[in-house]
């Protein structure tokens, strides 16, 4: 009797330990998948925060080691252009409060693939996207920079979402009073009145992108005109934008443009874009730009 009681005793903890160590990992399984179905995403680790509750996805194309991009005759690399370019915006975003991403670590000789960095801008869940590049032509007389856009871009997430507490929501209803988001495989609602300032509605359908891809690309170009020693590729603002199916762009659920900053193989043009000032005056137009899209500073506008 006492040998089989004993042996009930040391049998029951065991048992719990595996019961506890069960429950837990189907736990964790059901948050893996609820968290997968509803696209609910923890805040990127590498998101710098800002004050501003927007995020700008910066990126600098190509990179020092297997992709350098254009080479201009005399042997400057496209990557180290851009990364001049996406140090300076990155500097001034961050002084005006943005939360930046980066798809590639500037001035490190870090590579990232065009996969790799569209995953690490749809990670962050950033407000938009800004790509940095630098352009060639044979006709070494060409110059002057370009905003291209993808009008071709398809929805990732074809819906409305909600952004709230870091987290991103597919919203399922809204009514005056509330809206009603998935999360963690059941319906919530949020009350709009009492929440008002911590959310933030996000429409992802295709052409909500497209059109505030083009709005973008308007205002940058509208801050971008101005400066002294660049203008557009012509006078003509429709030759300047320009529709590409841009891969990047293609595979970001957010809003987004390329900037090519000017032509490397126009000597002069070559001349200015290496110039540190004015880089910072490009980063500075395209930061007026951003503002001007977020109806952020004294030009606002309805966006
Ligand atoms: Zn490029």
């Amino acid at each position: 009797m006492a040998k089989r009681r004993k042996k009930r005793y040391s049998f029951k903890p065991r048992f719990f330990i595996i019961i506890a160590v069960f429950i837990l990992l189907i736990f964790a399984c059901v948050k893996l998948i609820t968290s997968l179905i509803n696209n609910t995403d923890t805040a990127a680790s590498n998101i710098i925060q800002g004050t501003n509750n927007i995020t700008i996805a910066i990126d600098s194309g190509h990179d020092s080691k297997t992709d350098k991009g254009a080479v201009a005759p005399g042997g400057v690399y496209e990557y180290k252009l851009n990364d001049g370019v996406a140090k300076a915006l990155s500097d001034e975003l961050k002084s005006r409060g943005y939360n930046i991403v980066i798809t590639r670590a500037l001035n490190s000789g870090e590579e990232k693939t065009l996969n790799e960095r569209a995953l690490i801008v749809n990670e962050a869940w950033p407000d938009l996207l800004i790509s940095i590049h630098h352009n060639t032509n044979e006709d070494v007389s060409v110059k002057g920079f370009t905003i291209i856009y993808n009008s071709q871009k398809t929805a990732i997430y074809d819906g409305q979402y909600i952004k709230y507490k870091n987290q991103t929501y597919k919203v399922t209803n809204k009514d005056d009073s509330y809206i009603y988001y998935q999360s963690g495989g059941s319906e919530k609602k949020l009350d709009i009145k009492s929440n008002a300032g911590n959310y933030k509605l996000i429409d992802l359908t295709a052409s909500s992108l497209i059109t505030k891809s083009k709005e973008a690309a308007n205002d940058i170009y509208n801050s971008m005109k101005n400066l002294s020693f660049i203008s557009g590729l012509t006078s003509n603002i429709d030759n300047v934008i320009i529709d590409q199916n841009l891969q990047l762009m293609r595979q970001t659920h957010c809003a987004g443009i390329m900037v090519e900053c000017g032509f490397m193989t126009n000597e002069s043009e070559l001349a200015k874009l290496i110039n540190e000032d004015n880089q910072k005056a490009i980063a500075k137009a395209i930061a007026d730009g951003i503002d001007n899209y977020f109806n952020i500073g004294d030009n606002k506008e309805s966006n």
